[in-house]
């Protein structure tokens, strides 16, 4: 028993250790060297074991940290409410279960939104009066690096709102799939190396030093979400998004209120069938419980909202890795 307690352990530590290491290189470096479902496997046989094993679980365990690593370089910017990641799940049963979980604990919930999820990086915008003053990224959750500069050169992010309110408003900053084209062929012919997705591409163009580079890169934004949701009007999640619009942001037009679990299996498989026709890239659907009172009330763990989940896409191609072992079904 005290055996298999230690070979539990040590492959703890050593997906501990992995996952750290590719979060540098995905968060920091801008490069992966693994596909995201390598990771996202690694990381649930990881959450899996914390399942199982509560005891072994460290301060430092991905599961408890929202990834992202603070460049040197640009000024730290604390987020005084956090910037989360979200759940995941990776099948439409894992999903009904989440659903029905939430139901089930939270009879009073009636609706849900559905959004794409962009394929791009979190950032977040403080205005005051109506005017941006700060912008920054996620980082790790509570400090983010402060990139209002770069920012400013995106034409999608308003300088001015249409209202003089003072307000935090978060969402998602990404590379249209023609602009990360351009770019890997410009890079290629120059010699340069290119960019594993735009994901990458996004993240490595707003954290340039010199804003003339971001400003060339055309990133663009579609924005999701408020730091604080008492500075809006509206009650709800589809509400938010709309109002956002009113204030001046670019949201994304395709989110849709549903009730039932069919609408939502519906709309996972028109935009499966459609992502490729998207101008931008999307790697999921997000689900949001759509009364932001209620998210609220159901809160979040240190890393995530209780009341939303991703349904991340299966990779066109299965590739898996664990670890030390490597094969292609
Ligand atoms: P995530 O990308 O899985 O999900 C959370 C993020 O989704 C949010 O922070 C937000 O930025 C984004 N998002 C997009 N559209 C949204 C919407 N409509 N509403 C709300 N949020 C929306 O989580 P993460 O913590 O940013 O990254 C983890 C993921 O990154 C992994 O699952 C993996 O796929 C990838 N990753 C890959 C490697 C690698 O080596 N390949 C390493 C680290 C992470």
């Amino acid at each position: 028993m005290a055996e298999q307690n230690t070979d539990v352990q040590t492959e703890y530590n050593q997906l501990k250790n992995q996952i750290k290491q590719w979060s540098i290189e995905y968060y920091q470096n801008d490069k992966p060297s693994v596909e995201d479902n390598v990771y996202d496997q690694n990381y649930r046989r990881l959450q899996e074991i914390e399942e199982a094993h509560p005891e072994l679980i460290t301060e430092d365990s991905p599961t408890q940290n929202v990834g992202g690593q603070i460049l040197s370089g640009f000024n730290k910017v604390n987020h005084d409410i956090p910037m989360l990641s979200l759940g995941d799940v990776f099948s439409e049963e894992e999903l009904s279960d989440f659903i029905n979980r939430l139901n089930n604990n939270y009879p009073q919930i009636k609706q849900y939104n559905c959004e794409l999820k962009i394929d791009g990086l979190a950032i977040s915008l403080r205005y005051e009066d109506g005017i941006l003053v700060q912008g920054s990224t996620r980082g790790n959750g509570t400090i983010g690096e402060d990139i209002t500069t770069n920012l400013k050169t995106i034409e999608s992010i308003p300088q001015k709102l249409t209202r003089p309110v003072t307000i935090e408003v978060r969402g998602e900053c990404y590379m249209p799939k023609a602009s990360f084209v351009k770019l890997n062929d410009q890079r290629e012919k120059n010699g340069e190396s290119v960019f594993a997705n735009p994901r990458n591409a996004a993240a490595g163009s707003l954290r340039q030093l010199d804003s003339k580079v971001t400003a060339e890169r055309k990133l663009s934004t579609f924005m999701y979400n408020v730091a604080d949701y008492n500075d809006l009007e509206t009650t709800t999640q589809d509400g938010l998004l709309e109002e956002l619009k009113d204030l001046g942001f670019a949201i994304n037009p395709t989110y849709r209120v549903i009730e039932n679990m069919d609408d939502v299996n519906d709309y996972i498989q028109y935009y499966t069938q459609r992502r490729d026709e998207l101008s931008y890239g999307i790697d999921g659907i997000v689900i949001k419980e759509n009364d932001l009172a209620l998210q609220e009330e159901i809160g979040t763990t240190v890393k995530v909202p209780k009341w939303a989940i991703a349904y991340k896409f299966p990779p066109e191609e299965v590739k898996t890795k664990l670890i030390d072992i490597e094969w292609t079904v």
